[in-house]
């Protein structure tokens, strides 16, 4: 495994080492390594000839300054999870001055609305922040193909919009979801919870279970009051949002349509950690 910090050093090694012997991929993570990451970086190597797992918690995603201060930073276990996987991966964890040299500013997109519904919406700036970083991440590496989880589905429709938009030629790719045994889907934040409501937010899964189960019956109206009610059931948790919507522009569902996919997405907090979770209901 090889290790760069520094961007121009990386882009040598890719050069010199890489770009001429097959397909390049790169994983783009925020590090505090987990199975859902290691499922990419897995589908990165089964399907590439060098990957590139970059770790970098970026300041500009988070709209809550103590939310940023919490992440975990975990790089000497992130490399050794990584080295179980495979020897042959290139890491690059750059500083936040190596990713922004002049200024940490945040670049202004336009995602035709995409980045305004559900988590744009309660988080402000959230996937303009996203796309600063991969931009800037595509840039250096200049992949062939790039792995996101569809954990984060809105920000895999975003970065799609992204490389469309600023006329980037990386495959974008989607991946799985990657659940604990109850169900809760694996993310760097569930270690933040306690281990009873780390027991309990397998709730969340089995919420979204049913909401699909009724959806083959039950209106999307009915379906969401639903949901609301269940979690006022379960105090620990607070419904952030619950929405069913097409799973191409993300809008919420009005008239349904056969033709058309619908995926349910919710955000929840649980211990004040806020957790987020999809699954296609048709
Ligand atoms: P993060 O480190 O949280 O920024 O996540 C890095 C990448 O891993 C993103 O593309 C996420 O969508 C993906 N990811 C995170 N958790 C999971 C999971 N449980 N299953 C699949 N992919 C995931």
């Amino acid at each position: 495994m090889v290790l760069f910090h520094n961007k121009s050093e990386l882009q040598i090694h890719l050069k010199n080492k890489c770009r001429d012997a097959g397909k390049i991929a790169l994983v783009p993570t925020m590090g505090a390594l987990h199975k859902g990451h290691l499922s990419l970086v897995t589908k990165g190597i089964q399907e590439n000839r060098t990957v590139v797992v970059s770790i970098f918690i970026n300041p500009t995603q988070f709209d809550k300054r103590e939310d940023l201060e919490k992440y975990p930073s975990t790089l000497k276990k992130d490399l050794e999870l990584l080295a179980t996987v495979s020897e042959k991966l290139i890491v690059f964890a750059p500083s936040v001055s190596e990713m922004y040299p002049d200024e940490v500013s945040t670049k202004s997109y336009n995602f035709d609305g995409l980045e305004d519904l559900m988590e744009g919406s309660f988080r402000k700036n959230h996937f303009n922040g996203v796309a600063t970083v991969v931009e800037k991440l595509f840039r250096i590496i200049e992949p062939d193909r790039a792995y996101f989880g569809e954990k984060d589905f809105q920000q895999l429709a975003i970065i799609k919009k992204l490389v469309k938009g600023v006329n980037l030629s990386v495959e974008v790719i989607g991946c799985p979801i990657v659940r604990e045994g109850n169900g809760l889907a694996m993310s760097s934040r569930n270690n933040r919870l306690s281990k009873e409501n780390r027991a309990i937010a397998g709730f969340i899964y089995s919420t979204l279970e049913t909401a699909k189960n009724l959806f083959g019956t039950k209106s999307a109206l009915y379906i969401t009051d639903w949901v609301k009610k269940e979690f006022l059931k379960h105090s620990e948790f607070s419904l952030e949002y619950f929405e069913i919507a097409d799973e191409v522009n993300l809008r919420p569902i009005k008239k349904r349509q056969d033709k058309i996919k619908y995926r349910a997405f919710i955000a929840v907090y649980l211990q004040e950690v806020r957790l987020i979770d999809n699954m296609p209901v048709n």
